[in-house]
Order: C-alpha cells, then structure tokens, then sequence
C-alpha cells in the first residue's frame, strides 16, 4: 500500500478578496522510501498540499491517508522542514534536535547521545552545545533535517528548505539531503519553483498548474544521484 494518499483534495481559502481555490481535484499516491518534488510557479499551490498532509490545515473536500490512517492533524510519522530554519533560538543545538523527545519524557543522558548521534549523521558534530545563531544557514538546516529524523518518520515534508541558502551551498544541500534519504528510509515530499532541483532530487516531479491548482503532469525522472 503507498505510505501517502491523497484522494480529490480540494482547497478553498476564504479571504476578504473572496473565495480562492487553491487545489482542486489532487489525486496522489507517495510509495514508501519514494522521493517526490512539488513543481511549479508560485501560488499554484504546493505548500498548501504539503501542509494539508503534514494536518496543519483543513482540507474543503477529497481524504488524506499516512500509513493507512486518515490525517485529521500533525503526526510524528510525518516531519517538517521549513524555508527558514525554525530552530528555537534560545535552545542549545543539541537541545533542538531532542526537543520532541524531552516532550515525550526522554530523560537528559539519552537526549544527549541522541543528538550526538544525530548531529554527528549531519555532519554537525560539534555544535551540540552552540547556539543556532552561531551557525551558517546551511548548518541550521542540517540541524533541521535531525531534529525532524529524531521522531523517526516516515516521510520529510520540506517546504523549499534550500531556499535562502547561496547556490553552492543548496548544491551541496541537495547532495546532502539525498545521503539523509537514503539512510533514513523515509520517503520525502519536497517543494520547489527550480526545475533543475526538482530533476535532480525526484524519482518523480508532480507538476502543478496554477488557480486551481491541478496536477498537470507527473514525470518519472531516471538520472543517475550522487
Ligand atoms: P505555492 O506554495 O505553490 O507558492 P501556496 O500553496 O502558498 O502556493 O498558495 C496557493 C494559493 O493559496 C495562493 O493563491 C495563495 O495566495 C493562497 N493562500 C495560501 N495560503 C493562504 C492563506 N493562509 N489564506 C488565504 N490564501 C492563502
Ligand atoms: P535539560 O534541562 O534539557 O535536562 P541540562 O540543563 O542538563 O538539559 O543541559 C546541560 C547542558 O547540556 C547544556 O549545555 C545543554 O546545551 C546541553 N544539552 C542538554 N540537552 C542536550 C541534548 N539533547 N543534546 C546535546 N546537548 C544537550
């Protein structure tokens, strides 16, 4: 069975400007360990499909599915990646990425191997006691990237995580970002507006069109990753 299941997902915003429909009519399917890219121009609506099946907000019509169950809210099997780092500022690194444990009731030694295993996989060995202030960008989205791999989930949802970062960094993100996949088992579902980061991540390319936002087309990509 696919680990996602989207079935006639429509999105209706209401704004002072009148209704705006988002999505419209989205069937699709995200098999386990799958990693698929949201395409498309601004405003077509990808980060709102990927925030409907992360459950931050309310479909108007169609289901959702993680692992067989009906999403109706946020879920471990399910993690976020923002653009911006959302790493809470005044938190040590190392306590960021074992926040969602502490929550659970993890006690402090286990937290702290733990991260360190975790920072240690993202290369970000020794930052477990900076703050994130004291880290480049792409430090604070490899630090992301494990605490979202501390719940253990299922799939990432990464709304445009690479986007604030410089070209050559995102490049060695994307590489970066492909080794995390491929070690973690988890499937992904990512957003961008860059074709090239698109072809070079997917298995396959969900393409969107624009108000309402459909699915055009979705392309299989078979290229050779690093
Ligand atoms: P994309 O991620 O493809 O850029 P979005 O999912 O952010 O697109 O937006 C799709 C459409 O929904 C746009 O027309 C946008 O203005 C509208 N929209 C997104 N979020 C909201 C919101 N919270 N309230 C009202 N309209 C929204
Ligand atoms: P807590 O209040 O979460 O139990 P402590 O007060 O024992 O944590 O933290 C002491 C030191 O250990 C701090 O410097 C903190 O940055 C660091 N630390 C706490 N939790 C972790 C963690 N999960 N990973 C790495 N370092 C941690």
């Amino acid at each position: 069975p696919p680990l996602i299941a989207c079935r006639g997902v429509g999105k209706r915003w209401e704004t002072a400007g009148g209704t705006v429909t988002a999505l419209d009519g989205i069937d699709l399917l995200v098999d386990r360990r799958e990693f698929v890219v949201f395409l498309g121009p601004s405003g077509c609506g990808k980060s709102t499909l990927l925030y409907l099946i992360a459950g931050l907000e309310q479909l108007t019509s169609g289901t959702i599915s993680s692992g067989g169950a009906e999403v109706t809210g946020p879920g471990t099997d399910r993690g976020l990646i923002f653009q911006e780092s959302s790493l809470f500022p005044w938190m040590s690194v190392g306590e960021n990425v074992t926040f969602g444990l502490k929550l659970r009731g993890m006690g402090t030694d286990e937290r702290r191997s733990l991260a360190a295993d975790l920072l240690r996989k993202v290369g970000l060995a020794d930052a477990a006691d900076k703050r994130p202030d004291q880290l480049s960008g792409g430090m604070r989205q490899r630090a992301a990237m494990a605490r979202a791999l501390a719940l253990r989930p299922e799939v990432l949802l990464l709304d445009e995580p690479f986007a604030a970062l410089d070209v050559q960094t995102r490049s060695k993100m994307q590489d970066f970002l492909i080794e995390v996949w491929r070690e973690s088992g988890a499937s992904m579902l990512f957003v961008t507006h860059h074709i090239d980061e698109a072809v070079g991540l997917a298995d396959r390319v969900v393409v969107f069109t624009a108000r309402p936002g459909r699915i055009k087309s979705i392309v299989p990509v078979d290229l050779p990753r690093p």
